[in-house]
């Protein structure tokens, strides 16, 4: 029978280990699922990225956050995980009356394409994290274009949205996330443009069973 066992490391924070056997400790690792990223460790081949369902309080879940878009916070860019080094796309789906708290759309995409990305603006910049927000400044218009070209290029080569995630302005705090299903899907745009794609706000909060 499956089970969770929970281990506390003091450098990676608390993980859920999956491991075949413990009933008991499934118990206690289902009740601490709601407070972390989940590891699951059946296949050995998971990364530890795979939101578990529903609201959690979670601080800091990664390590870099590189904003492509703005608006009173972040809108669209990537997120990387310091434990796994996975990386999601993320664009913004919708927010509440305040702005602060966002719901967005989660796409995984080959940390690679992270790479190059940031190799690409650390031309203009130097990468400050764990929260980078690029001033694309370049020496000249031609080379901004390219630059941008090339970014939507990567950004091109994500994944389907995968989770949908609500968290705070600066994405560091997440308050739930859920994996998307089909009906929900329905309300995603075929593609993102930096604004909160649909205006209800409710829909997406009970989605993920946020409270109010
Ligand atoms: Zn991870």
């Amino acid at each position: 029978m499956p089970g969770y066992i929970q281990s506390r490391l003091p450098a990676l924070g608390m993980i859920n280990w999956f491991v075949a056997g413990d009933s008991r400790q499934a118990a206690a690792g289902v009740d601490f699922m709601g407070g972390d990223i989940m590891v699951t460790r059946d296949t050995g081949e998971q990364s530890c990225c795979e939101f578990s369902s529903g609201a959690f309080p979670k601080r800091e879940p990664f390590g870099k956050v590189l904003s492509l878009n703005w608006y009173d916070g972040t809108t669209s860019g990537l997120v990387q995980c310091s434990r796994c080094s996975a990386v999601f796309k993320y664009d913004i789906v919708d927010w509440d009356s305040n702005q602060e708290r966002r719901i967005f759309a989660f796409s995984p995409i080959n940390s690679a394409e992270f790479d190059h990305i940031i190799s690409l603006l650390s031309a203009s910049a130097s990468p400050s994290w764990p929260f980078w927000n690029p001033s694309w400044r370049f020496d000249s218009p031609k080379e901004k274009n390219r630059v941008a070209f090339e970014v939507d290029a990567c950004l091109s080569r994500a994944a389907l949205v995968e989770y949908i995630v609500a968290a705070d302005r600066m994405l560091q705090t997440l308050f739930g996330a859920k994996n998307l299903s089909d009906p929900a899907r329905n309300r995603l745009p075929e593609t993102f443009d930096g604004l909160p794609a649909s205006d209800d706000f409710n829909y997406w909060r009970e989605y993920i069973g946020l409270d109010e």
